[in-house]
């Protein structure tokens, strides 16, 4: 989850200076650079934008008034946030886009998931020299945690299809903005700091984001330019330079010597990625998922993530109550439940369909909804863990949740999501990522970008002895994500566009989002910015500091629900962290061709949400 920072956390914070950054040269130079300043909520018409950096909107907005598809815009405002925000997400990792075509009415997805290498297998994680798993940071930062990275492969495809200008176009404001700088914020040194002694293991890495071998001072100026030369590389050369080229050799180089400090301590452990894995590498188009909920189409990312069955899943027990005739204390704990409910079902189906066979249909399918919805109890939390139930008997009657004795899977930690929608209507929801902040913590020497520990997404052994296991590493395979880019339609039109950031809370967030709008009746800004709970089947849920400060939460501890709130570093535990959950960013579409765009206003220290044509 990202972190709140405290020097950010006052709005609004001016920080304006990125939009002087970006001096376009090509398509987008036509553009006239706005300031824009860190703010969470902008209404216009026109296009829209909202991302984690001023940066990276600047570099969107810019590419959507010079003529750019939303498309186009991504590209633009993932490759700058693989700048301003590169512990995070970046052309090391992989994600998931989902693209509203305005001209067909039709919803796409691009799963550009990471891979594993071919050879690898279910052992991937077990240590030869014991027979038992890595402990989950020894794998974070290894070799063996990074997949084949996806995400330049997204862009190409995302233009190949709707985009109006070239990948080098697209690249641009990135490579200006990494080449001239920005200056540093109060999130970025924070999420420099946890990762800072993981840093100083790498010579790449502790030269990049340790200069002089301190953290770089808020306000100072962060360059990068090995990355503004990898981009363009990549903008001369294609998406081939990584899959299979030059660029492609340095990251298999680095996943197998890896580029250790002098006096690192770290035991390496190399990965098994060759080249032929990254020339390999697809970055498929799928159907979306989609369920109704209460007149609402909602659209999500499928298999290989959980994120749009299980959120669809959710929705479709929460059908089954009345959610706002309820009073506080059972809404909540209906949702509390629902959720535990569909993950129970998402870890014990859920995984690559191409590997495993994955009931989607079935767990989509408003009958076994209401079979689960009959374990909703208003007078007792339900025990942790509930069992997963049968999606494939068909049957609406009530299944007891007998006990299980499953356990969790890891949960993943960060990444980024961004919306934006273009002058034609276009749509796109796009949740991209490294995994962990800083990923495996290896920065591929001269080339300015971190690698991935997607991988580590895997569970490392079966969750529950005899009993299949859809999430085990396998070669090709890829490793179930939470990530839930979502956009829901209403009579056949765009209505939000919605995502977040956070591991297996991205789920939850995303859940929380849209009950929070279409039962609570939340305008969006307020649905984002309402407190998080996070119910993932374990026997505690996850809550921000402020829902547990809530007058409904005495309530809910009444009828047994109990709550944790996370504040140390999933790496180590001795690192706090911001105790908060997700950073989200979403767009509504007001009719009339009016936006309003809407972020977080204190998360991670706020988003940053702009349009072309403001209006009051
Ligand atoms: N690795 C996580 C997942 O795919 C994403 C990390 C995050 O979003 O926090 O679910």
């Amino acid at each position: 989850m990202r972190k709140r920072n405290t020097v950010l956390a006052v709005l609004p914070v001016v920080a304006a200076l990125g939009a002087s950054m970006i001096a376009l040269s090509g398509p987008a130079a036509a553009a006239a650079p706005d300031t824009l300043t860190l703010q969470p909520v902008a209404v216009g018409t026109g296009g829209a934008v909202v991302s984690d950096t001023v940066q990276s909107t600047q570099a969107g907005l810019d590419v959507l008034r010079s003529g750019g598809t939303a498309a186009d815009a991504a590209v633009a405002v993932a490759a700058t946030l693989g700048v301003t925000d590169p512990f995070v997400a970046g052309i090391g990792g992989g994600g998931y886009l989902v693209y509203y075509d305005a001209r067909t009415h039709r919803i796409t997805t691009i799963d550009g998931r990471e891979t594993t290498p071919a050879t690898a297998n279910s052992n991937l994680f077990i240590d030869p020299s014991t027979g038992q798993p890595f402990a989950f940071p020894t794998a974070v930062t290894s070799g063996l945690s990074v997949g084949i990275p996806g995400t330049l492969m997204t862009w190409q495809r995302a233009l190949d299809q709707w985009g109006h200008f070239s990948l080098a176009d697209d690249l641009r404001p990135a490579e200006q903005v990494a080449r001239n700088g920005f200056p540093v914020t109060g999130n970025f040194r924070e999420e420099d700091r946890e990762n800072a002694e993981r840093f100083t293991q790498f010579s790449s890495s502790s030269a990049l984001f340790l200069p002089g071998g301190q953290l770089p001072a808020v306000g100072s100026t962060m360059r990068d330019p090995d990355l503004a030369a990898t981009y363009r590389q990549i903008g001369q050369q294609g998406v081939g330079a990584l899959y299979g080229g030059s660029l492609g050799r340095d990251v298999v180089n680095t996943v197998h010597n890896l580029p250790l400090a002098p006096g690192a301590t770290l035991v390496p452990r190399p990965g098994l990625m060759q080249l032929s894995d990254l020339a390999r590498y697809t970055a498929p188009d799928e159907a979306p998922t989609h369920v109704n909920y209460r007149g609402y189409d909602v659209y999500g990312m499928g298999p290989s993530s959980s994120g749009g069955i299980t959120v669809g899943e959710a929705l479709n027990i929460l059908s089954n109550v009345n959610l706002a005739g309820e009073s506080r204390t059972e809404a909540l704990n209906d949702y509390l439940e629902a959720s535990q409910l569909a993950f129970a079902d998402r870890n014990r189906y859920i995984g690559d369909a191409r590997y495993v066979n994955v009931p989607e249909q079935q767990l989509l399918s408003p009958r076994f909804g209401k079979q689960r919805a009959c374990l909703l109890d208003q007078n007792h939390a339900l025990t942790s863990p509930v069992a997963p139930g049968n999606p494939y008997s068909g049957s609406t009657s009530c299944t007891p949740a007998a006990p299980t004795t499953a356990s969790k899977p890891n949960d993943g930690a960060a990444t980024n999501h961004f919306v934006i929608t273009d002058k034609w209507g276009d749509v796109v929801s796009y949740t991209n990522t490294i995994e962990e902040i800083a990923g495996s913590g290896m920065v591929v020497p001269h080339r300015g970008f971190l690698l991935n520990n997607e991988l580590t997404d895997f569970d490392f052994t079966p969750l529950q002895a005899g009993v299949p296991d859809p999430n085990l590493p396998a070669g090709g395979k890829r490793p179930r994500s939470s990530m839930s880019p979502t956009i829901v339609l209403h009579n056949g039109k765009p209505f939000l566009a919605i995502g977040s950031p956070g591991g297996a809370t991205i789920i939850t967030t995303v859940l929380q989002i849209l009950i929070n709008r279409i039962d609570f009746g939340m305008a969006l800004p307020q649905a984002i910015a309402a407190p998080r709970a996070s119910q993932r089947n374990g026997a505690q849920t996850q809550a921000e500091p402020d829902f547990l400060t809530e007058s409904t939460t005495p309530g809910l501890e009444k009828l047994g629900q109990s709550f944790y709130i996370s504040d140390t570093s999933p790496l180590d535990p001795s690192i706090i962290i911001a105790p908060t959950i997700g950073e989200a960013a979403g767009l509504e579409f007001l009719g009339n061709g009016k936006i309003l765009a809407a972020g977080e206003p204190v998360r991670s220290g706020g988003s940053s949400a702009g349009v072309i044509h403001p209006t009051s």
